[in-house]
């Protein structure tokens, strides 16, 4: 097959399985083409040395990169037109001690319109999640695995919250994984001396209504955002937890007493998403079958702590009988163990995704 149709045939399968990246990598006697779908890779073409080489120089053609330069990495980005639409891709390319080069090609989603409602499990998270987006000032935090869905939902609900009033939303990313032309997108390159703490200061000097941070990774941006939160901007960030009580934990680790965080965080989550169950299958659908919609093989499963749910975290030894037990229900196993007896997903998919 002629190089550029094929090159067209593996981004038209990627964006038709929701594939976040495509790999191309070198084995030892040939290419092989990889997608990762839901968070796995899974294998997709063979290519010969010669045809997985000219694929790579082809994109890295496309995408304004030195052709000829084949030792240092490159990184070059495109807006690729398929089928009346444009998907925005990245490219960077590697190259390894056997002087073979591999590239990955990130696929950008545009402005995929999602409604939080029909990827979730329950109403009742959501609608805290609704009320706490209505606040002028503050730190909502959210946590969860790698592909666990924080991006788009938080993006989501931000969304919701300018849909009806013009309002100055900054992001600071490492990287940028969903376009949206309403917010003001930064991202981080550290190559070009542009740091994670600089964007986050020139933001914060950009008085936005809404913050989204990308990850509160260290002590330096942890401290920036509380003090952000507490002159008066909404911020949205990501920390790395295993449960909402980590994030806590997480916080105080990075330098941050418990007296600043109970003064700024109005609500933490922990999110995952769970792969449903397929009554045709009898069991979770392949990223191949047609039985549901590729967005509807999965949905994501909310834990909410605010108000006086979210004190309990704050102070273990805070005891109040009705939330006590308000808590103990709207806990992620809880609701985990809920999902499994609705039939929405299997016993193992249970065990598999359960807080130990
Ligand atoms: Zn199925």
């Amino acid at each position: 097959m002629e190089i550029e149709l094929f090159a067209k045939h593996l981004i038209t399968l990627a964006d038709s399985y929701d594939t976040s990246d495509i790999h191309i990598l070198p084995e030892e006697k040939h290419y092989s083409a990889y997608f990762r779908l839901y968070g796995r890779m899974e294998k997709q073409f063979f290519l010969d040395m010669e045809e997985g080489k000219r694929l790579i120089s082809y994109f890295k053609f496309i995408s304004n990169m030195d052709v000829g330069e084949r030792r240092k990495p490159q990184s070059g980005s495109l807006s690729y037109e398929l089928n009346n639409k444009f998907i925005d891709l990245r490219f960077s390319t590697i190259t390894n001690y056997h002087a073979k080069e591999s590239l990955v090609i990130r696929l950008l989603q545009e402005k995929k319109r999602t409604d939080l409602y029909k990827s979730s499990f329950f109403k009742y998270e959501l609608e805290q999640l609704q009320t706490l987006m209505t606040f002028k000032s503050g730190l909502i935090v959210f946590s969860g695995p790698v592909d666990s869905g924080k991006t788009t939902t938080i993006y989501q609900l931000v969304k919701n919250r300018i849909s009806d009033d013009k309002q100055q939303v900054v992001t600071v990313e490492d990287p940028v994984e969903i376009h949206e032309e309403q917010f003001l997108q930064t991202e981080v390159n550290e190559k070009a001396g542009i740091t994670y703490e600089h964007l986050l200061k020139s933001s914060l000097r950009h008085h936005p209504d809404v913050l989204i941070v990308g990850e509160i990774r260290d002590e330096e941006t942890a401290k920036m955002v509380i003090r952000g939160a507490l002159t008066g901007h909404l911020i949205i960030a990501s920390v790395h937890a295993k449960n909402v009580q980590g994030v806590v934990s997480r916080l105080m680790e990075l330098g941050i007493s418990i007296e600043l965080l109970q003064q700024t965080i109005i609500g933490i989550t922990f999110q995952k998403l769970l792969p449903i169950y397929c009554p045709l299958c009898v069991k979770n659908c392949s990223p191949y079958c047609t039985h549901l919609f590729q967005k509807q093989k999965r949905a994501a499963l909310y834990e909410v702590r605010s108000g006086e749910n979210l004190k309990i975290l704050f102070d273990p030894s805070f005891k109040l009988n009705l939330s006590e037990k308000l808590s103990a229900n709207r806990e992620f196993n809880h609701l985990l163990r809920k999902v499994q007896m609705y039939g929405y997903i299997s016993e193992k998919t249970y065990q598999q995704y359960y807080i130990p």
